[in-house]
């Protein structure tokens, strides 16, 4: 803990310590350091905030004793280990990128540390002298001991013993009991373990990256269609950055939960030790110990989600950031941040090398590429014989499904030759549930949820109508709530639930599983799944884009994408790109091994640029187009956007509020503001909600503006202003 900071003798003058607390205020908050507690920058401290005490750190440390108001002192320093200085630094960082609170990342960087330090832990060893006695039950006793350390009470359950035996021996002098650490289970990665042999082109990105890892700060795009070795590349990245510095740590970020399981076995398999592993779903005694093993060191891999990013890492040399173009990556509630990029600037503070991954990179990142700001290390072809599926469209507007079907005649057909030969079909379909809509249809009334005026998602499952943004749920009712007809209510458009009805009417004997969020709720769920379908189990997987990633299913073929103009649908900024990126995807699943894989697209607008990029597979193609659109328009990558969202329950004080942080719009050049409007989501949880939008130069520093102009209009304590730096989502 510590151990390298010098704790100097008492000092002799008062100090001022200025303490970070995770909580929203603006900055740290100054204490007193009592006499004696030699606090250091980074140290874990107990302070008093009004009536409460709570956890904070310790930011910096300044002689003086505060003038005529003596501050309030420092309670007691904890004993957990010190916060990094990169750490700190990096929150700090992260809090002015988003215009937020540094309480807001400081928070998540100490969630870690909300459960209790496991405690050590009593077994039996033995001791060496000989028990004065021996009967048949000492015996076992003596033998299961010699082989492993039990707690007392295990012990004699595993030499099916009485627990006096047990004690016996300790009094004897034969065993004694002894306090050891919890198995933290990190053990160190095997670097004499060799990896795959590499192809050519994954030789050359190979040997970059391991040419600049350890050297400091420098960013790679690794950019190749899915199958084509990029995990096997940045595998060897990894073997380079571990062996280059023995203290040397690794963090490789997915964006989804799911995908963790396929990537840890990965790591396992290449360097004999299991990763930790870091996001939602892991238990909060287990976090503690993942924290503690990544701030002392003993941790050198860590696979998680995009909060891993704000671990403790004592010395990160590494940061992988895999399927880098993911919406996913972009967290929107409480502290609002894009990990891909916070990613890149972690990477810098720690002097580290990033490198993201991706079959479709963003269009951010292929600026940077493009620009030299990254280096872009290009992986051609898929590995060995695999070769790229064969993409066509299906025009809906010719090949039309009945009413109440979803899957058009050359789909099902394919499907047919497909389950024939005994291979797979993924059914792809963004959307969860039965049905995406359900109204009345005596009198029109569409269902939606009470509070949000969104519509109500029907899940068949359950049996309940669901709203996708709040989690509100309730029973499909049997009458209009509006009309009272009975049995009035008609389920409009397919959702997952939906297809895989259809499918099993039309193929009664193949074996049918749908995979989204409804029906896989967690990593174990996602791996059993994927390990049936991967083994063949399954022979038509309806799925969410869940499915659409990362995975290798060894014998799937096909690929029907159901509703391919989905994302078009709503368009916000990145609408194109975003169906681009996700079909690619999906059409990527097919066809990975020696078997050639095809993908249907079903859409009603084949002659839309992205249908006609995604058929002739021109990738780049496509990214000219949209970068020409967004340089046209000044927007990302070629300038900045940022929201302002501003919500209250009272519609004339949000109003009144939105007019004077309107009319205190700070002037800048190259930057314009507009709105507020009202959002496309005008009602969430019983609060109204406005936005604008703000859009700047690059060369602006869109942050400092966004501090200056709320700082101008502090708002009634009933409205809420949130401030979103690069938004994703425009509701
Ligand atoms: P990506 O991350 O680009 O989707 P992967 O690294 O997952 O690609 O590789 C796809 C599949 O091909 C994996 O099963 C992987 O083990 C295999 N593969 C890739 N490169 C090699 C290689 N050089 N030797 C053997 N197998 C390879």
């Amino acid at each position: 803990m510590g151990s390298n900071r010098w704790r100097g003798a008492s000092p002799a003058v008062s100090r001022i310590a200025s303490i970070l607390l995770p909580v929203p205020l603006p900055e740290a908050f100054d204490y007193a350091e009592p006499e004696g507690m030699e606090l250091a920058v980074g140290d874990h401290v107990a302070v008093p905030l009004g009536p409460r005490v709570i956890r904070g750190v310790v930011e910096r440390l300044r002689e003086g004793t505060g003038g005529n108001r003596p501050l309030k002192p420092v309670l007691e320093r904890l004993d957990d280990p010190a916060l990094p200085e990169g750490t700190l630094a990096f929150v700090n960082w992260a809090a002015r990128y988003a215009v937020d609170a540094p309480g807001q990342p400081l928070a998540i960087a100490l969630r870690g540390l909300r459960a209790q330090r496991a405690r050590p832990e009593k077994v039996v060893v033995i001791t060496g002298q000989a028990p004065t006695h021996m009967t048949p039950a000492r015996a076992k006793v003596m033998e299961v001991a010699a082989r492993t350390k039990l707690p007392p009470a295990t012990l004699a359950g595993e030499a099916q013993v009485s627990a006096g035996v047990v004690k016996g021996l300790i009094d004897d002098g034969a065993l004694e009991i002894r306090l050891i650490e919890p198995q933290s289970g990190f053990a160190e990665p095997d670097l004499s373990l060799k990896g795959r042999k590499l192809n050519a082109s994954q030789a050359a990105a190979a040997a970059a990256l391991k040419e600049t890892v350890g050297k400091g700060f420098s960013a790679a795009l690794l950019d190749g269609v899915t199958g084509s070795g990029k995990t096997e590349v940045y595998l060897e990245a990894v073997a380079a950055a571990l062996a280059a510095d023995p203290e040397a740590q690794v963090l490789v970020l997915l964006p989804e939960i799911a995908l963790t399981q396929a990537v840890i076995s990965r790591f396992a398999e290449r360097f004999g030790a299991e990763p930790a592993e870091w996001h939602s779903g892991v238990t909060p005694p287990r976090r503690r110990r993942v924290w503690e093993a990544v701030v002392s060191g003993r941790c050198r891999i860590v696979v998680g989600a995009r909060s891993a990013l704000f671990l403790p890492f004592r010395k990160l040399s590494l940061v992988v950031v895999d399927e880098e173009h993911d919406a996913s990556y972009k967290q929107e509630d409480g502290f609002i941040y894009q990990a891909r990029d916070l990613a890149v600037a972690r990477a810098k503070i720690e002097d580290a090398m990033v490198v993201l991954a991706s079959a479709t990179p963003s269009l951010e990142s292929l600026y940077n590429a493009e620009t030299g700001r990254y280096r872009w290390l290009k992986l051609a072809d898929r590995h060995g014989d695999a070769v790229l599926p064969d993409v066509s469209l299906i025009d809906m507007r010719e090949s039309q499904p009945e009413h109440g079907r979803w899957l058009s005649k050359p789909l099902v057909e394919a499907m047919a030759e497909t389950f024939t030969r005994g291979e797979q079909t993924l059914l792809f379909l963004n959307r969860r549930g039965y049905a995406p809509l359900v109204l009345c249809r005596a009198c029109g009334e569409r269902m939606t949820s009470p509070d949000t005026d969104s519509w109500l998602v029907e899940h068949r499952y359950t049996g309940r109508l669901v709203c996708h943004l709040t989690g509100f749920s309730m029973l499909k009712p049997d009458r209009c709530p509006h009309c009272g007809a009975k049995d009035s209510l008609v389920s409009i458009g397919p959702g997952v639930e939906r297809v895989e009805e259809e499918a099993r009417s039309l193929f009664p004997e193949a074996r049918i599983a749908v995979f989204s969020s409804d029906t896989v709720f967690d990593a174990e769920g996602a791996k059993a799944l994927i390990e049936t379908m991967a083994a063949g189990e399954i022979d038509i997987l309806v799925a969410t884009q869940a499915a659409a990633k990362g995975h290798n299913f060894p014998n799937l073929t096909l690929v029907g994408v159901v509703d391919a103009d989905l994302g078009l649908r709503g368009g916000d900024l990145r609408a194109g790109e975003r169906t681009f990126q996700l079909l690619a995807q999906a059409a990527g699943r097919a066809g990975r091994h020696e078997r050639p894989g095809r993908a249907l697209l079903q859409t009603y607008a084949p002659d839309h640029p992205v249908m006609q990029a995604l058929k002739a597979q021109d990738r780049d193609a496509f990214i000219a187009a949209e970068m020409e659109m967004r340089e046209v328009s000044g927007l990302p990558p070629f300038g900045r956007l940022a929201a302002v969202i501003c919500t209250g329950p009272d519609a004339a004080v949000l109003e009144a509020y939105c007019r004077t942080l309107a009319a205190a719009t700070p002037n800048a050049e190259g930057v314009e503001v507009f709105g507020p409007a009202d959002a496309p989501l005008a009602l969430m949880r019983g609060r109204r909600r406005k936005r604008f939008l703000v859009r700047a130069n690059r060369e602006v520093d869109l942050q400092a503006f966004m501090a200056a102009w709320r700082a101008r209009a502090r708002p009634p304590g009933s409205v809420r202003v949130t401030i979103d730096v690069d938004p994703y989502s425009f509701l």
